[in-house]
């Protein structure tokens, strides 16, 4: 039966493309009304923001890199201090560092989790320590209520990257609820998609006021520097329109990726450790695997037209691109995570035909 459906080859796409109805009179509106980065649009986006995901504050931002540009300025980065990061994620949270002058550190990630390894925090926390940043990955909540806690005790601020992260929850709040700032990315691929564009949430009235005037050049005042990271009255039109389906959006990859774990039967390939009272919103389902050899699997699911993020980004610690050797710091929890594991796409435009034909793939697999 897995050979049969083996046979019957299928190309899923990873590729979310939304579109809803309401989108085009949305725009219309806004084209009518004034786009700028300061118009009564991205005031009304940024309210619809803060109601989503319960933060006090909300600030539209022109990308995902940008917010985290801007909250490394809010928190008082500066060149020659030092950031501590997780080396497991994209290159867009590292850039935003070295951008700045700034020395990114790496932290080992825990055995089973993307979350920041505590122990290890503690060897590198220096007095130029002057940010931690956290990233789930592919919207798996971590566990930043305990980073939280450490972060507070040694008094560093902590940058959550949400860019994956949208809708996912840990003990019933927002990953953004437990951050001092919380940036998030609405490119194309991300759950809440409005072509480019982030936003950066924070429940700290004064760390929102020094996002909003160094997004703005300062307020243009001559005193405090600042740049334009402002987003824009139609992408924010988007958004705000498209908010409102994400609750319905991530109940759809949900049962896809039911659909797929109740089918799985393969016994190197499960589903990755769930934090007790954290709640997934599945931007992709990510499987924990037990191969000799990861590649060759993951080489498999592409010749048979299932699509990984490990391959499409050349997943591997950041510290092994040629762009970011000088900080190298070896990190080895991190990367065993990122050789022990795939992602398989859930998002709503498959089909329940889609998901079987994964799942048959994936238990059809067999390592030689
Ligand atoms: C996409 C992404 C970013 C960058 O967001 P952009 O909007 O593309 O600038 C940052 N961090 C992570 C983890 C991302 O996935």
């Amino acid at each position: 039966m897995a050979e049969a459906s083996v046979k019957n080859k299928r190309v899923i796409s990873d590729k979310y493309r939304a579109s809803y109805e309401d989108d085009q009179p949305a725009l219309a509106a806004a084209l009518a009304s004034g786009l700028s980065g300061t118009s009564d649009i991205v005031t009304e986006y940024e309210a619809a923001l803060r109601a989503c995901f319960s933060n006090r504050n909300a600030i539209a931002i022109s990308s995902g890199g940008a917010a985290i540009t801007v909250a490394l300025a809010a928190v008082g980065v500066k060149a020659g201090d030092e950031v501590v990061l997780t080396p497991t994620c994209p290159l867009c949270t590292v850039y935003p560092i070295m951008d700045m002058g700034a020395k990114p550190v790496f932290v080992d990630t825990r055995p089973d989790s993307f979350s920041v390894d505590l122990e290890d925090l503690a060897r590198v926390i220096t007095k130029k320590t002057r940010a931690i940043i956290e990233i789930p990955m592919w919207g798996m909540p971590t566990e930043v209520d305990e980073l939280q806690q450490a972060a507070r005790k040694a008094g560093i601020p902590l940058i959550l990257d949400l860019a994956h992260s949208h809708g996912s929850t840990l003990h019933g709040r927002s990953l953004s609820a437990y951050g001092d700032l919380s940036c998030f990315s609405t490119h194309e691929r991300k759950p809440l998609a409005t072509g480019e564009g982030g936003f950066i949430l924070t429940d700290n009235d004064d760390l929102a006021r020094r996002c909003r005037d160094y997004s703005r050049f300062g307020n243009l005042n001559g005193r405090d520097f600042g740049l334009n990271f402002k987003l824009g009255g139609l992408a924010a039109a988007l958004g705000k329109n498209r908010l409102k389906y994400l609750a319905r959006q991530l109940e759809g990859r949900r049962e896809n990726a039911e659909r797929f774990l109740s089918q799985l039967t393969h016994p190197s390939v499960r589903e990755f450790t769930r934090l007790t009272g954290a709640r997934t919103n599945y931007y992709f389902l990510t499987l924990r695997t037990s191969f000799a050899d990861n590649r060759r699997f993951i080489d498999y699911l592409d010749e048979h037209g299932i699509p990984s993020d490990i391959k499409r980004y050349g997943c591997r610690c950041l510290y092994e691109f040629p762009a970011v050797e000088q900080f190298r710091r070896p990190c080895p929890n991190g990367e065993r995570l990122l050789n022990t594991m795939t992602t398989i796409p859930v998002h709503p435009a498959l089909s329940g035909e889609d998901i079987d034909y994964m799942v048959g793939v994936v238990n059809a697999y067999q390592e030689r």
